[in-house]
C-alpha cells in the first residue's frame, strides 16, 4: 500500500504485470477448512440451506479474521443460503460484509462482479426491492479499469483457456467462469478455496 505521509522508498516493477492481487499471493485453504467448505457446498446443493448457511458463515468469519481472500465470496455464499431460507435481512447483511471487505481492499472489479451476480440472483428469487438496493449500490461505486476499457469499446485481451470441470475437485464449489482467476493458460484458481483447477480435474 502506498502511504501518503512519506515518500516511497523505491518503486519496483510488479512480479506478474497485469495481475490484480488485492490480497497478495493466494495460498489454498488448509485441508480442514476445505473439507468444511466441501460439506457446506454439498449441503447447499442438496437444498439443506440451514446447515449450509451456518457453515458458510462460520468459514467466512474465520477467513475474514485471517484476512484470506476467500472471505468475501464465502460471505456471499452464506448470504445465498440465508435468502433461500427466507432470512432476507440476515442475507443482505452478510452480502454487505463481504462487499465491504472488498471495498476496503480496493478490489472494485470484484465488488462489481459479486454485486451484479447478487442482484441477478435476488431477482430470480423474487426479491425485487433487495435487487434494486444492490443495483443502486453498484451505480454509486466508482468506475473500474475494466469498465473503462469496456466503455471505450476495447475489451481486455483474454488468452484462450481450456474448458474446466464443472466443480472444484477440492472444495466442490461450482466453477463460474466469471469468478475464477487464471494462474497460467491451463490452470485456474478456485475462487473459494484457492486450489488449482485444470481441465483434467474434477
Ligand atoms: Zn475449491
Amino acid at each position: 500500500m502506498p502511504r501518503f505521509d512519506r515518500p516511497p522508498r523505491r518503486i519496483r516493477p510488479p512480479l506478474f504485470p497485469g495481475r490484480r492481487r488485492p490480497f497478495g499471493a493466494v495460498r489454498p485453504l488448509a485441508p480442514g477448512p476445505i473439507r468444511a467448505l466441501a460439506d457446506a457446498n454439498r449441503l447447499f446443493a442438496g437444498g439443506q440451506f440451514g446447515p449450509a448457511a451456518e457453515k458458510f458463515e462460520m468459514l467466512a468469519k474465520a477467513a475474514g479474521a485471517s484476512r484470506l481472500p476467500f472471505a468475501p465470496r464465502l460471505f456471499f455464499q452464506a448470504a445465498r443460503a440465508n435468502w433461500r431460507l427466507g432470512q432476507i435481512p440476515q442475507g443482505m447483511q452478510l452480502l454487505r460484509t463481504g462487499l465491504g471487505i472488498l471495498l476496503t481492499a480496493g478490489a472494485i472489479d470484484r465488488v462489481r462482479q459479486i454485486a451484479s451476480s447478487a442482484a441477478d440472483e435476488l431477482d430470480q428469487l423474487g426479491l425485487a426491492p433487495e435487487a434494486a438496493e444492490v443495483r443502486k449500490f453498484l451505480a454509486d461505486i466508482p468506475a473500474s479499469a475494466g469498465a473503462a476499457a469496456e466503455a471505450s469499446g476495447m475489451p481486455p485481451a483474454e488468452p484462450a483457456h481450456p474448458i474446466l470441470p464443472t466443480n472444484c475437485g477440492q472444495c466442490g464449489a461450482l466453477i463460474r467462469t466469471e469468478e475464477i482467476e487464471w494462474i497460467d493458460r491451463l490452470t485456474a484458481e478456485c475462487a473459494y478455496c484457492g486450489s488449482p483447477i485444470r481441465p483434467d480435474d474434477g
